[in-house]
C-alpha cells in the first residue's frame, strides 16, 4: 500500500513538473502538490524530487540562487530576469561547436555547456513603463 502511494504522489510531483514551463523552485512544487493532495508534506515532495532526477526524468539546474526543476528537455540555454527572478528558456539554439573547440584544445570528454542569460524580462519592462 506505502509503495502505491509513493507512486501515486510521484506521479502527482512529475505532472505538475511538467505542465509547467516556468522552472519552479522545489517550493513551488510543494505549494502546488499540497493544493491537489493536502496530505503531502514538504519532504515527501523534495524526497520524490530527488528520485526523478537521479530517474533522469526532470531536470535541476541551479540558476543564480536557486534550483530549479524542468521536465527533461534537450540541451538549451535559460533568461534569468534580475528583477522578478522569472526564468526562461532561450530561443537560441544550442552551440555544440563550444564543446567540440574545448575538447579539441584540451583532450577532455566535454558532456555540456550551461548558459545563463541575465537581464529584465517584458512584462518587468511594461511595469516599469508605467
Ligand atoms: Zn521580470
Ligand atoms: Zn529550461
Amino acid at each position: 500500500m506505502k509503495l502505491q502511494r509513493n507512486t501515486k504522489q510521484r506521479q502527482l510531483i512529475y505532472s505538475i513538473i511538467s505542465n509547467r514551463h516556468d522552472h519552479p523552485t522545489a517550493e513551488q512544487i510543494y505549494l502546488e502538490a499540497k493544493s491537489k493532495n493536502a496530505k503531502i508534506s514538504r519532504s515527501t515532495v523534495y524526497r520524490n524530487l530527488n528520485i526523478l532526477v537521479s530517474q533522469g526524468k526532470i531536470i535541476q539546474t541551479k540558476l543564480l540562487t536557486t534550483d530549479r526543476f524542468e521536465a527533461v528537455a534537450k540541451e538549451h540555454y535559460h533568461f534569468v530576469c534580475s528583477k522578478c527572478d522569472a526564468v526562461f528558456d532561450a530561443p537560441i539554439d544550442y552551440n555544440q561547436t563550444l564543446n567540440n573547440s574545448l575538447a579539441e584544445k584540451t583532450g577532455f570528454v566535454v558532456l555540456k555547456h550551461r548558459l545563463i542569460f541575465e537581464g529584465i524580462c517584458s512584462e518587468c519592462l511594461k511595469k516599469a513603463d508605467n
